[in-house]
């Protein structure tokens, strides 16, 4: 875990007085990332405040340093879902306006408080453009996700204007000659009832940031130096790649879930690098017959795993109802399966010898930073094109290529953990754990982006 805390006294004194308003888009790999970035910029003196909508309230005790502000966000309670991610977050961003513009309007006001130096908030959160701008106040923007799949939703909304959406079927294998190695199943899409709110979602998200003043990468340069020059030539924004976000401070305690703790206590008792972790995030959602696809994969390999099984991850499920008739007699205490994870600490574990994703990005640097190969399952948007990345740009996990089958999926295991091709993928990755290392350390790419993001705040 990388130190900031010498940074603290000096920049304390330099920065007195200074406020930076914060304002994380609800979901759990949305609001951690910019906890963690809060964190870091208290640690580098600046005042914090956080505005937030009720709907996943972040839990205040856990951040004493900061002031939280609490905004209605209009949702009734079957609104509430995130099973078409799209409606809810073009909901939201109507719903967030006016009481978000309130919000800042009464903090902009108080004299007691110190002058704001200016607001971060989440990519996603577009309207907060406009506000910033009305009070003339300077908005950078923190995307919780990587360059390369920004670029993709670029890419796709020029597709879309030229009609060439959706790709027939008999094409999606072909390579998507605008993104190498990228295929055009791999074009970012995500589903939704209404496709035109899609469209409208990204097109608003990369319209604003362009207007932004400076874009905050949880990625890092030595990941995507080449994507960073194309987003520079599209984008003409000050970029600050300080990432990995989650590897200034120890574990991040910001989960919204109740992380399960059992899971170390039962790795403690694995032989090293023998588990299989398979966890697919806070919103992937299975029929019951590919949750039964998963369970005999996992079953059938015969190796030893830990199962993050989301209430939720089966659709019409509360939780483990849906495993098979005869998986539990099959695994003979093989596994171990959970609601939920502490995850950073788990990938750390010595047990652990893969990870069975659905390649969110937190997931996916998590992995990275920890050193543990994969195995590719990604459901839509950014985790498509993370997974190529993984597979074949950074060649550190095995791409399942949407075939979820038991016997795929137990060969996929078994090559991951026994065979020398998952010791190579171990070996490269154990490369780049290294490389991200020395970006956070004094001279590297990410301390500098870091130094360069305080100046830009400092000069506002
Ligand atoms: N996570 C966790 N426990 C779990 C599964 C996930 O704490 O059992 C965390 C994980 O460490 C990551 C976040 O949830 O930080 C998931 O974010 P990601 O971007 O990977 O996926 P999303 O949930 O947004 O699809």
């Amino acid at each position: 875990m990388e130190n900031l805390g010498g940074k603290y006294n000096g920049a304390m004194q330099q920065r007195a007085g200074r406020r930076v308003v914060l304002f994380p888009v609800p979901l759990e790999g949305h609001i951690s990332p910019m906890l963690q970035l809060a964190n870091i910029l208290y640690s580098r003196g600046f005042c914090i405040t956080i505005i937030h909508t009720c709907f996943n309230s972040p839990n205040y005790s856990k951040h004493t340093n900061f002031t939280f502000h609490s905004i209605p966000d209009g949702l009734l309670e079957s609104e509430a879902s995130t099973a078409d991610i799209i409606a809810f977050l073009a909901l939201l961003n109507a719903n967030c306006a006016t009481p978000f513009r309130d919000c800042l309007a009464k903090l902009l006001s108080d004299s007691s408080e110190e002058p704001v130096a200016c607001m971060i908030t989440d990519a996603i959160w577009h309207f907060t453009q406009a506000v910033a701008d009305s009070f003339k106040l300077p908005r950078i923007v923190l995307r919780t996700s990587n360059v390369s799949s920004f670029l993709a939703f670029g890419s796709l909304l020029l597709m879309q204007e030229k009609g060439y959406l959706p790709i027939q079927e008999s094409r999606l294998e072909a390579p998507w000659t605008d993104h190498p190695p990228l295929k055009f199943k791999d074009i970012p899409v995500i589903n939704t009832r209404n496709p035109e709110v899609f469209y409208r979602v990204l097109s608003d998200m990369l319209k604003e940031t362009k207007v932004s003043s400076g874009i905050i990468w949880n990625s890092l340069e030595d990941l995507e130096q080449s994507e960073l020059i194309s987003f520079g030539q599209d984008f003409p924004i000050p970029v600050f790649p300080i990432g990995p976000l989650h590897r200034y401070f120890p574990a991040s305690s910001s989960s919204l879930l109740t992380q399960d703790q059992s899971c170390l206590s039962w790795l403690n008792t694995q032989a090293r690098r023998s588990v299989l972790y398979a966890s697919f995030g806070s919103l992937a959602a299975f029929d019951g017959s590919q949750f039964a696809e998963i369970a005999w994969g996992l079953a059938n390999s015969k190796q030893p795993f830990l199962w993050v099984v989301r209430p939720g991850l089966v659709r019409g499920s509360e939780w483990l109802e849906a495993l098979p008739t005869g998986f539990l007699e099959a695994i003979n205490g093989r596994g171990h399966i959970v609601t939920w994870a502490p995850q950073q600490e788990v990938l750390a574990h010595p047990a652990t010898g893969g990870f069975w994703s659905h390649n969110g990005w937190n997931s996916t640097l998590e992995s990275i930073c920890e050193g543990v190969p994969m195995i590719c399952l990604p459901n839509c948007g950014d985790q498509l094109v993370n997974a190529r990345y993984v597979s074949h740009v950074w060649k550190i996990g095995i791409h399942l290529e949407n075939r979820l089958e038991r016997g795929e999926i137990e060969k996929a295991i078994r090559r991951l953990l026994l065979g020398t091709e998952g010791r190579e993928m171990r070996d490269r990755i154990m490369d780049l754990k290294e490389k991200v290392h020395l970006s956070l350390r004094h001279g590297g790419s990410s301390y500098q982006a870091l130094d360069s993001l305080i100046s830009h705040i400092s000069s506002f």
